[in-house]
């Protein structure tokens, strides 16, 4: 068997280390050829040192002196490391689990090198949707690893046929969101949310920026702009649900009413592996679902009122053009801040509003043009919230 090596940009981050995990697991052909960390110098060493890949790539400005490399490794560093590494020919998966647009350019760069490239990175595509598709040839794959998006995707190709197959009698694809650590939150409540609270979320292990999208069910509106662009399926075909156990991924709705689910104990390394082996499945890491005790599985429509953020998300997605870049860049600043103690749990969406209402909308931007949108709604959101302290 030929060697299916994989290139782990933001191999110090959860969905990076689940990745690490997988790769290990699955052995022979399968290694990981070359790494990339950004601000976690020490965690990158030790990635290193455990698997000696070929690449290293430091993003992030630490001393390159601070890293501890195995001798057979490359160091990269400065602004062209990441692409490099998507794109040197020995590569055959990348996996891009960077977080926030950061990751856009690099994801462009593997999909345009011809690259199976597995995308946890779903900014990249909030952002760059309207650039992917032009920008795919030479055979490139985008294979989804966020869990809904791949339980759609097993969902379409089950029967063994193409995505665009199985597109063709979709109704209604049903994207599952927990709710998040607020779902029975009241507003007033969700005013005084510490940090703490919000990054508290009762299904899932992840960074820090998804896990306060997870809180204000910005991630599941994220997610329904990534299944736009993913999947090439327009706004209205789109819904979301809330099923706070976080078994059922993800749902589709055919034309004739049947509805098929896919469901697995919330574990990343699942549809990280499948990402990579796709239409193979292996044996995988991931416990399976115990059904040796009763088991739970409910249903409930999202309550807008309180979440506002899905409404804004459709709207985006039903627009395209420039204003997912706009929308991504608030959430990013917004959220940034919020961490930093600087804005309430509740400034974040209103920040994404202001961002989206402020920008002249643009129906077909290219990626420099985006690019100065992330950089204008970034300051936009960081002025905004200077007046709201004055
Ligand atoms: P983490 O914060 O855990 O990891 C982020 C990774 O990106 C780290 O390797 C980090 O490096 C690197 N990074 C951060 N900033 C930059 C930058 N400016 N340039 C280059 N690299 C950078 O995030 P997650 O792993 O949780 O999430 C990664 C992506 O996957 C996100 O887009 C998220 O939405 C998506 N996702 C995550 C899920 C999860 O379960 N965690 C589930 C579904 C999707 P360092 O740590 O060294 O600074
Ligand atoms: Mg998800």
């Amino acid at each position: 068997v030929s060697t299916r090596n994989v290139a782990i940009l933001g191999a110090t981050g959860s969905i990076g280390r689940a990745t690490l995990d997988v790769v290990a697991s699955l052995g022979a052909p399968w290694a990981v050829w070359g790494v990339s960390g950004h601000s976690r110098v020490e965690e990158l060493s030790q990635i290193a040192r455990q698997t000696i890949p070929e690449i290293v790539a430091l993003t992030g400005d630490a001393n390159p002196q601070s890293i501890d490399l195995p001798g057979k490794s490359r160091l990269l560093t400065g602004p062209d490391a990441l692409i490099e590494l998507a794109t040197a020919p020995e590569v055959d998966v990348v996996m891009a689990a960077i977080v926030g647009r950061a990751g856009l350019e690099s994801t462009l760069a593997a999909l345009q090198a011809g690259k199976r490239v597995a995308l946890a990175n779903k900014e990249a595509l909030v952002v760059g949707g309207p650039l992917v598709h032009a920008m795919r040839h030479n055979g490139s794959e985008l294979l989804p690893v966020d869990s809904e998006h791949s339980a759609i995707f097993q969902c379409l190709t089950s029967g063994g046929g193409s995505l665009a197959e199985g597109k063709k009698s979709v109704r209604k694809l049903i994207l599952t969101s927990s709710g998040g650590p607020f779902r029975t939150w009241t507003t007033a409540q969700m005013r005084d949310a510490s940090v703490e609270d919000a990054l508290k979320h009762p299904t899932w292990n992840m960074g820090r920026k998804i896990s306060i999208d997870s809180a204000t069910m910005l991630n599941k509106g994220l997610e329904v702009i990534e299944a736009r662009w993913l999947f090439d399926i327009p706004a209205e075909k789109i819904e979301v649900v809330v099923h706070p156990q976080s078994i059922i991924h993800s749902m589709v709705e055919f034309e004739d009413g049947s509805i098929l689910a896919q469901l697995s104990p919330p574990d990343m390394r699942l549809p990280i592996q499948y990402a990579l082996t796709y239409p193979e499945r292996l044996p995988c890491i991931a416990p399976p679902l115990d059904r040796s005790c009763p088991w739970d599985l409910s249903l409930e429509p999202v309550d807008h009122d309180r979440f506002p953020a899905l409404n804004l998300a459709f709207e985006v997605a039903r627009v395209g053009g420039t204003a997912g870049a706009v929308v991504n860049a608030a959430n990013e600043q917004a959220v940034a801040l919020f961490l930093d103690r600087q804005i309430r749990f509740t400034d974040i969406v209103p920040a994404c509003r202001m961002a989206l209402e402020n920008h002249q909308h643009e129906s077909d931007p290219s990626l420099q043009r985006l690019l100065q949108l992330d950089r204008w709604a970034r300051a936009e959101v960081q002025r905004w919230s200077c007046g709201m302290q004055a």
